[in-house]
């Protein structure tokens, strides 16, 4: 049934024709403020900063999704650039998540490699002493190798960059223990995406087992000293549980690891961390092209259902 209902969804996200008529007919609109900041930059900064009067910080993200002309790929740069800037002149922490597809990986790799140097020099030239990041996000297996050497080339530039690593794919843990050892920032996530046995966990039990493991390595005594900057990116309070105590064991202070969560998503539980005392972020997409996103965030609880239904109607 679960099943059934995500795959669903994700046909309905990826069907361009659905997508216009939703987009153009503001149809499900609803769904819009529910997941995503708004249609532009501003938008997302207006959200970003009234989050952050709940403690809640962000990371902006332009809704420019599978790009396959170089147009759309240089607007994506542009957007993700103009994000940067207006974060920095509202003040507030200049964090902004980049797809590798985004910024042209797709098209050539090398245009990918030049677009993610000039945002995350972008970032970097925010004036202000703000706290600045450009976390790469992570897409199917593919594009594991050439995100991380984008990220430890920037890195070794002195540029302020993260990475996003999944612990749905058995090389995590090697990929994972080498950023540990740089003193990186890691975002670990599940996982979006499916691969066969040779390369992935794929039942669930495997998943959250890696998942529960990779956690302990984050929160380890070795990574606090080691400088590491531990993201742990889920919805699963029980994974959370999981990781605070791991970093209560090893010494680690609330504030000194994140927890991020998709805007939209179980809200009550990153208010419920934020009075808690921990250090709390929501991904926070802007940008008109937000039906295959939405549709994608409602496809990953059947118990949505009900939700989709009343912006239709309400659309
Ligand atoms: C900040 C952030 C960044 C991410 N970046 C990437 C990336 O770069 N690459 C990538 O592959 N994946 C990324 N993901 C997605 C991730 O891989 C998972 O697919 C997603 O987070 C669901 O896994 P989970 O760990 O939250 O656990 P789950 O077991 O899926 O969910 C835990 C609980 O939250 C509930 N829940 C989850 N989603 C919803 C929803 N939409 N509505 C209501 N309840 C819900 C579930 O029902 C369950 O009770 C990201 C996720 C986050 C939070």
């Amino acid at each position: 049934m679960r099943r059934a209902w995500q795959t669903g969804m994700i046909a309905l996200a990826r069907s361009p024709k659905i997508k216009r008529w939703a987009q153009e007919k503001g149809l499900a609109a609803g769904l819009v403020g529910r997941y995503v900041a708004g249609p532009d930059a501003e938008a997302g900064i207006a959200r970003a900063k009234s989050l952050l009067g709940q403690g809640i910080r962000s990371s902006l993200f332009y809704l420019g999704e599978y790009v396959d002309r170089p147009e759309l790929v240089a607007e994506n740069v542009a957007q993700e650039r103009k994000v940067a800037d207006l974060l920095g002149r509202a003040g507030i922490e200049v964090h902004v998540s980049v797809d590798p597809t985004q910024i042209g990986h797709s098209l050539d790799p090398a245009l990918a490699r030049r677009n993610g140097l000039a945002v995350a020099e972008a970032i970097a030239a925010v004036p202000g002493d703000a706290p600045r990041l450009m976390m790469i996000d992570m897409e199917d297996r593919t594009v594991v190798d050439p995100a991380i050497a984008l990220h430890d080339a920037l890195t070794a530039a002195g540029l302020p960059v993260g990475i996003t690593l999944q612990a749905y794919l058995r090389r995590t843990e090697v990929d994972l223990r080498e950023r540990i050892r740089q003193g990186a920032a890691v975002r670990l996530v599940k996982g979006a995406f499916a691969a066969g046995r040779e390369h992935a966990f794929v039942s669930q039990d495997e998943i959250k087992a890696n998942h529960r493991r990779l956690i302990g390595l984050m929160l380890s005594r070795e990574a606090r000293e080691a400088g590491f900057r531990p993201v742990i990116a889920t919805h699963d309070d029980r994974l959370q549980d999981h990781a605070v105590a791991q970093a209560e064991a090893a010494g680690w202070s609330r504030g000194e690891y994140e927890f991020e969560m998709l805007y939209g998503v179980r809200s009550a539980l990153a208010e419920r961390r934020v009075r808690e005392g921990h250090r709390v972020r929501v991904y926070l997409p802007f940008g008109r092209d937000w039906w295959p996103y939405a549709i994608r965030r409602i496809g990953e609880n059947p118990r949505n259902a009900w939700l989709l239904a009343r912006s239709l109607i309400g659309g």
